[in-house]
């Protein structure tokens, strides 16, 4: 089969990588890609959100399969698009999508069917969310409700903190269209956890739970990023936890977006928070996350490409897993998630047997890579135990020369080894 990768990240980097141990893949395209995957897969000189061409590159080199990694084009209707295309590809329709899409549509879904989440109210009025605020008080988290690459959820210490994530995103408009209206939302406390499925309408197939680590720097300070860091399974959330994250969020999810007419095919991600009155959901996407995909997919047995078409013609794929930890840091441009600079030689990752790069913001320079982005990175590893496969990681960054502009967390996975 010849297959399509949608996608730039070190989580499509992941996907290609899976991808191409499959004896079944005839072709492996990604668009754009990145310069880290050229050694895998022919990267295409096209953006995630040119659906035309997209569409193009697909029908003009019988392309079998397209699978999608970010967001974006999901929003803006990849899906929709190659089904009337009559072309097969791995995604959910736009109007499934907005699960990730509106905060504020996801929440009152959430509500609709019963899921447990953090209570909430919307606002559009900057006055009437401030004295929204004033009744609840601190800690209160304000999210932005359209998309703004996890930079639109400020978890406020403090009133004034509130106050002015409110101004920003309802009067300065700071977040353009995607802050215009805002959820307040009741701040859980707890462990958090991401947890992956495959889905096709009502089937739900998940995946083994990881643990993310969103905050720039370590003892989670900072602001949110995109994430630095991962680790799969996760020992502190029990088989018990899993059923019924599960049945009362991912199933429920699936079945009411059938309910609904907005039947949902492709990955659906739930983050969670593990509450002292169990798992809550703190947002869904309608993808692939990043940067658990680096943790989870290294772990699965099955070929991957073999699950997709299955769960999409409705046949249990049999997911079987290693009984293995898999761990991952992201090595990010110093600045991120703020500004910082792009050009600058990304350091060399040395050959290690036990450890492997997955690469993110990178492009091809005259003498090795150039970073391109924010996350550049994540170096992983996988092994009977977390913290054999956590010191491999972390020996092969300290290895690394010439990382003055680029940083990374040294406590990811500090969670689990103090459980
Ligand atoms: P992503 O980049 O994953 O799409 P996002 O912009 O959709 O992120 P959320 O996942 O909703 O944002 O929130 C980002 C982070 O903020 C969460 O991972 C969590 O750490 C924190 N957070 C969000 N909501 C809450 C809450 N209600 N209580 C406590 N922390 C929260």
């Amino acid at each position: 089969m010849n297959v399509l990768v949608i996608g730039r990240g070190g989580r499509e980097h992941s996907m290609v990588l899976k991808l191409a141990g499959s004896e079944q893949i005839n072709q492996l395209y990604v668009a754009p890609g990145n310069g880290g995957m050229e050694e895998v897969a022919t990267c295409l000189p096209i953006e995630e959100t040119d659906i035309d061409r997209l569409v193009d590159f697909v029908t003009e080199n019988a392309i079998d399969f397209t699978v999608v990694g970010p967001e974006n084009p999901l929003l803006e209707g990849i899906a929709n698009r190659f089904h009337e295309e009559g072309l097969d590809i791995f995604a959910p329709t736009k109007e499934a999508a907005l699960i990730e899409g509106s905060k504020q549509f996801s929440k009152a879904f959430m509500e609709r069917h019963h899921i447990p989440t953090a209570a909430y109210e919307s606002f559009t009025n900057a006055e009437d969310a401030k004295s929204y605020l004033e009744q609840r008080g601190v800690p209160i988290v304000i999210k932005a409700d359209g998309l703004a690459a996890g930079k639109g959820v400020i978890v406020a210490e403090t009133k004034e903190e509130a106050m002015r994530a409110i101004d920003e995103m309802l009067v300065t408009g700071t977040f353009a269209e995607a802050g215009k209206s805002i959820v307040i939302e009741e701040f859980l406390q707890g462990r958090e956890f991401s947890l992956m499925a495959f889905v096709n309408g009502k089937n739900v197939y998940p995946m083994i739970p990881a643990r993310d680590h969103k905050r720039a720097f370590e003892n989670d300070e900072g602001p949110n990023t995109g994430g630095m860091g991962a680790y799969a399974p996760v020992s502190d959330i029990t088989d018990d936890v899993l059923a019924f994250a599960t049945e009362a969020i991912l199933q429920k999810a699936a079945d009411g977006l059938v309910e609904e007419n907005r039947s949902f095919t492709g990955i659906l991600y739930a983050g969670l928070m593990m509450t002292e009155s169990g798992p809550k959901v703190i947002e869904f996407n309608a993808r692939f996350g990043d940067p658990e995909t680096q943790v989870v997919l290294p772990l699965l047995k099955n070929d991957l490409l073999q699950v997709m078409v299955d769960v999409m013609n409705g046949n249990d794929p049999r997911l079987d897993w290693e009984s293995k930890s898999c761990f991952g840091v992201v090595l990010a441009s110093k600045g991120y998630p703020g500004a910082y600079l792009k050009n600058v030689p990304v350091p060399v990752v040395a050959p290690d047997d036990k450890s492997f790069p997955v690469y993110a913001g990178v492009k091809n320079g005259p003498n090795g890579y150039l970073s391109d982005g924010g996350r550049v990175l994540l170096i992983g590893a996988k092994s009977e135990m977390l913290s054999d496969a956590s010191d491999a990681v972390y020996r092969s960054l300290s290895k690394m020369s010439g990382t003055d502009e680029f940083f990374y967390r040294k406590d990811i996975g500090k969670v689990a080894k103090d459980t």
